[in-house]
């Protein structure tokens, strides 16, 4: 769905919509798992810059509910993570702030989001809010045993035969048999 700011103008726009899956691109971070259900408003916001310096923001608010797929960072096994949120965001001009780009990003400016030309995609900030949401590390389960380093098998749902895995084991090893040969050396 896209907000063009010539409709804006005459009045806000109410949404109510099942995304389906597929429609929000995602990357390779996340899968979206059945309709996605967004509801909403779109507004204009005028910026009153100067007395012919308009900024024509526009504000978005509303929230979206869906299920969604991340690979858990230890096995990389499908982890299903519902999600809900509410948003509440501005978008300006992409052309406004133009000479601002070459400032530094302050975390307040980091707030505000810009659409291009004339108007804003609906699915593109979804895309945004569904990342942000996301926790930065899923697990399957807390205690996930993860891939082995050598051979990539699930530890999980399979004991590899690798040795050594553990550097820590590798020096008790070798200090072992140090002491094993020092023993043996007296009665040679
Ligand atoms: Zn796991
Ligand atoms: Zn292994």
């Amino acid at each position: 769905m896209e907000f063009r700011i010539i409709d804006l103008e005459k009045e806000p726009i109410e949404f109510d919509l099942e995304i389906p899956s597929g429609a929000v691109d995602l990357g390779e971070e996340a899968a979206q798992l059945g309709a996605l259900a967004v509801s909403g408003q779109a507004e204009v916001l005028h910026e009153h810059r100067g007395p012919k310096d308009v900024v024509a923001d526009i504000r978005l608010r509303g929230s979206f509910a869906g299920k969604f797929q991340v690979p858990c960072a230890r096995c990389v096994e499908p982890v299903e993570i519902p999600l809900a949120a509410e948003y509440d965001l501005i978008f300006r001009p992409a052309a406004a702030d133009a000479e601002a780009t070459e400032r530094s990003i302050t975390a307040q400016e980091t707030e505000i989001g810009y659409y291009q030309r004339d108007s804003l995609v609906l699915e593109d900030v979804l895309r945004e809010q569904v990342l942000l949401s996301l926790p930065v590390r899923t697990l399957c389960k807390p205690d996930c045993k993860g891939l082995c380093p050598r051979c990539g098998a699930d530890r999980n749902s399979q004991a590899c035969t690798c040795v050594g895995e553990d550097p820590r084991w590798e020096a008790l090893a070798g200090l072992r048999s140090r002491i094993e040969s020092k023993e043996k050396s007296p009665q040679r």
